[in-house]
């Protein structure tokens, strides 16, 4: 790795006064804590991610992507390296039944341009967080489906900053997963399939979904949404009428309300933990392995992690 001094000379002769040394993340994640980047960029373009990932291996340093920071946890040490968050880009139609969005458009953004137009299939994703990139990285679900079923290609950049195209069927589509989970591929664009629909009843699909997310989930408290996934059929039998929900077993085990510092499991919702505003990071972290603990001891079942953890803690 190159000296602090020249790494910060070249990303400012790259990226000028739009990269930040030592910027706080906190901003940035739906968690409100963390520590900050040695160096953040935030940037619509898909040639300066090409641009980042090409310099960050040149100059050795590492290179993380952030979207809409909806479903990580930054640990109080901050991370290492550059962040590139990616943010807003280009929505356009590639064809009767397809639309594209580059990385950093929202979903929410996507549901409410496509809405407007007359394309169904998206809809029920309204007030889902994040960034088009994030949900592709984690597949992200809602009501038993994945946002990978309505994918048709994927754009991504790779390690060496080449462009390549890739259709659903090689990026690896499964419950909270994806290729991209397991290379250093970053998503630069993503095609959905749709179809015609009247906007009027897609607007009242889109509000079932926002009401029932508010029936359901603490949305007036900062969290990250759900932080472990759902138990697999093979995981192992679960204890009588719980369902195969991270969030039951968690609520069976009785910790709903425990508390680490300002970190509290939601009382709404199990899978949930929210930061009550004083939380650092390790009080989250710290919290979420006393309930995954506890819920190995109590049924003998193993929680994934859906949360990402970045940076140092
Ligand atoms: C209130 C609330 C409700 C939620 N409800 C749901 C839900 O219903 N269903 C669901 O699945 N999730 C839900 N989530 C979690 C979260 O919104 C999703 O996982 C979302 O898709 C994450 O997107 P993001 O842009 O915020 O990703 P980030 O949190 O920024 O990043 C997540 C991971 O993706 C990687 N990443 C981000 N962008 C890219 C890219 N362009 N290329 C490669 N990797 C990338 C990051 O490096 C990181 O590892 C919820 C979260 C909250 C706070």
């Amino acid at each position: 790795m190159e000296s602090q001094g020249l790494v910060n000379a070249r990303l400012k002769e790259l990226f000028g006064t739009r990269v930040r040394d030592g910027a706080s993340l906190v901003p940035f994640t739906t968690f409100r804590t963390g520590g900050p980047a040695d160096w953040l960029l935030q940037t619509d373009r898909p040639d300066e991610l090409v641009t980042a990932i090409r310099e960050t291996a040149a100059l050795g340093i590492p290179l993380t992507i952030l979207g809409g920071g909806s479903n990580v946890l930054v640990g109080d040490g901050g991370v290492r390296g550059l962040v590139v968050r990616l943010r807003h880009g280009r929505l356009h139609a590639t064809g009767p039944d397809r639309v594209r969005a580059d990385a950093g458009v929202t979903l929410n953004g996507l549901v409410r341009w496509t809405i407007r137009r007359g394309m169904a299939g998206l809809e029920s994703w309204a007030g889902t967080p994040g960034t088009v990139g994030g949900a592709i990285h984690g597949n992200a679900h809602f009501d038993g489906r994945l946002v990978g079923d309505m994918v048709t290609a994927v754009g991504l950049v790779d390690e060496a900053g080449t462009r390549i195209e890739v259709s659903a069927d090689e990026m690896a589509f499964d419950y909270d997963e994806s290729r991209v989970k397991h290379t250093s591929e970053v998503v630069s664009w993503v095609e959905f399939a749709v179809r015609s629909g009247d906007p009027a009843v897609l607007r009242l699909a889109a509000r079932d979904s926002l009401a029932f997310r508010k029936r359901t989930q603490p949305l007036d408290r900062a969290s990250a949404g759900c932080v472990f996934q759902n138990p697999r059929a093979d995981d192992g039998p679960l204890p009588d009428d719980v369902p195969r929900s991270a969030g039951a077993l968690i609520d069976r085990a009785g910790l709903k309300g425990s508390r680490q510092g300002g970190a509290v499991v939601s009382t709404v919702h199990g899978n949930f933990i929210v930061n009550e505003g004083t939380a650092r990071a390790a009080d989250i972290r710290a919290l979420l392995e006393r309930c995954r603990r506890e819920v190995a001891r109590r049924f003998g079942i193993q929680l994934r992690l859906e949360l990402v953890y970045l940076g140092e803690f």
